[in-house]
């Protein structure tokens, strides 16, 4: 098999690799990757840091056009991108399509604001005297990513850095090498200067770790575990530098007795159990009030009959296995505690075979759970949901913003007040009104609150604030 290679200073390199296994058919392997060590995440620093000078005072229209044909050709190959990634990480063909899209649509925005770069020009309160504020690309920026999104998360990272003039060190989970390896290829041969975008495929502890402790790292954009952000944020502090932090959820969607039920229980549907419940944005507490807890509960379980678990590639399948045999362990051990908590188990809650050996596992919805149980505080991150039966709105958002996270929030109800009033209250950085917690925009700011995120937003035009510094430049006239 061919080994797919890290880029370093403009050159494929690296000669020992690790199979990618596919988690709907373990017997199938997707590619060889190669694993870059500590030595080879200096080397790529180094590269970095030597192209930032030339890089950042590149021409707009030279970013414009590398940005625009990477999206150009991310969209004209989204069905076997799209197919690398369902094989990869074990979402459905049609998610992973749409993923590969939206990663297209994202660098498509970021070539757009390459050209769009603007200041401001003010009068100085002293007299003759001229004021301009400017943006700088910030240096060379570390990007550190999770295996659930293959292909949109780097893209929402790396499509700003270059944007704006930074290069970039770019370091995959170890589960999703497949679709890291395309985006750079596509961006490598879109025409950046050598050293401008650098892989190193391999391990957080050894890559990452390599990465955390460099101090000539300026900015580093992390998605993935509370856990491993923590690490990101401790080194970052230690070397003075940017740091933008996004991490787990615990994502509340409350019903309320006004809501319409066909609507509330397609968006719980969707949030709990979709992408096979691995979103950060996926809601695993349905907070549910006594009018309408009974219809709602058994219209969701009826809908979980009708869901298909199989191969993320076969047509008709609803739900994709789990990513790996660890996440899997982790999912069935939380159905257990939920089971010893005293939640009832009322769908799933088993592991089951298909055609081929994959990590499939039925969505699991438990009933008469608490906010208190380690299945209501914990990330599972798994197709697992919890209903929590609660009197009224006022109880359903407290509930709702009890918990230490706080990425995404939804409601389902027809009532405009209360609509409104939660719009205003929830303690989440993006809130969603009949609609599933799951599913955003690529042109608007995305980002938590509480444990979920730290820095500034991602995405949309928001993304400046942490892909430059500003300057304020004073001149005499
Ligand atoms: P991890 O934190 O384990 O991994 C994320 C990335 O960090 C991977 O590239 C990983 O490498 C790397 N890493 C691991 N250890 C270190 C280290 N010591 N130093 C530097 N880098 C390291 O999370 P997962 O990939 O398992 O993703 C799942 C988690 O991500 C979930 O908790 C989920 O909620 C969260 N997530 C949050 C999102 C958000 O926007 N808020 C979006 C998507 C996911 P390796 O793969 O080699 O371990």
């Amino acid at each position: 098999m061919t080994l797919h290679q890290n880029l370093i200073a403009g050159e494929w390199v690296g000669s020992d690799g690790v199979e990618n296994i596919n988690p709907s058919n373990t017997n199938d392997v997707i590619g060889v990757y190669a694993r870059a060590g500590a030595e080879d995440a200096k080397r790529a620093i180094a590269a970095a840091k030597a192209a930032f000078p030339a890089w950042s005072r590149s021409g707009i229209l030279e970013r414009h056009a590398i940005l625009k044909k990477t999206a150009d050709e991310i969209l004209a190959r989204k069905d076997e991108l799209g197919r690398l990634l369902a094989r990869e990480e074990g979402k459905t063909l049609p998610e992973a399509i749409g993923e590969t899209i939206r990663a297209g649509q994202i660098f498509d925005f970021f070539a757009g604001e390459a050209l769009r770069l603007a200041g401001e020009v003010l009068p100085s309160v002293r007299p003759n005297i001229g004021v301009e504020i400017t943006r700088e690309a910030v240096g060379v920026v570390g990007i550190i990513t999770p295996w659930n999104f293959p292909i949109a998360i780097p893209a929402w990272k790396i499509a700003p850095a270059l944007c704006y003039g930074n290069t970039v060190v770019f370091k995959p989970a170890e589960l999703v090498p497949g679709c890291a390896h395309a985006i750079v290829d596509i961006l490598h041969r879109a025409g950046l200067p050598k050293g401008v975008l650098n892989l190193v495929m391999g391990k957080g502890s050894v890559v990452g770790q390599a990465m955390l402790g460099s101090p000539d790292l300026a900015a580093i954009t992390f998605t993935g575990s509370t856990g491993t952000g923590k690490r990101v944020a401790a080194a970052s502090i230690e070397h003075n530098r940017k740091f933008q932090l996004e991490m787990g959820g615990k994502n509340p969607m409350v019903v309320l007795d006004d809501a319409d039920l066909t609507v509330a229980v397609e968006a719980a549907a969707n949030s709990g159990f979709f992408s096979t419940g691995q979103r950060c944005t996926a809601s695993s507490r349905l907070i549910v009030t006594e009018g309408i807890h009974d219809k709602f509960v058994a219209a969701l379980t009826e809908k979980l009959k009708t869901l298909v678990v199989d191969d993320a590639l076969k047509a008709g399948t609803h739900i994709g296995p789990v990513v790996d045999q660890s996440q899997l362990s982790t999912d069935t051990d939380y159905i257990g505690i939920g089971r010893q908590e005293g939640a009832k188990l009322a769908f799933g809650g088993e592991t089951i075979s298909r055609d081929t050996p994959g990590f499939y596992l039925q969505p699991t919805l438990f009933t008469e759970a608490t906010n208190q149980m380690r299945i209501s505080r914990e990330e599972i991150f798994g197709p697992v949901a919890a209903v929590i039966r609660v009197k009224d709105y006022d109880e359903a958002l407290s509930v709702a913003n009890d918990t230490p996270f706080g990425l995404s929030a939804g409601i389902a109800t027809t009532s405009l007040k209360h609509a409104t009033h939660f719009k205003r209250n929830s303690e989440a950085g993006m809130v969603m009104v009949n609609l599933p917690t799951a599913g955003v925009d690529f042109h608007v700011p995305f980002g938590g609150r509480k444990a979920s995120s730290f820095g500034s937003r991602e995405q949309g035009r928001y993304a400046a604030e942490f892909f430059t510094v500003v300057k304020t430049a004073y001149t005499l006239a």
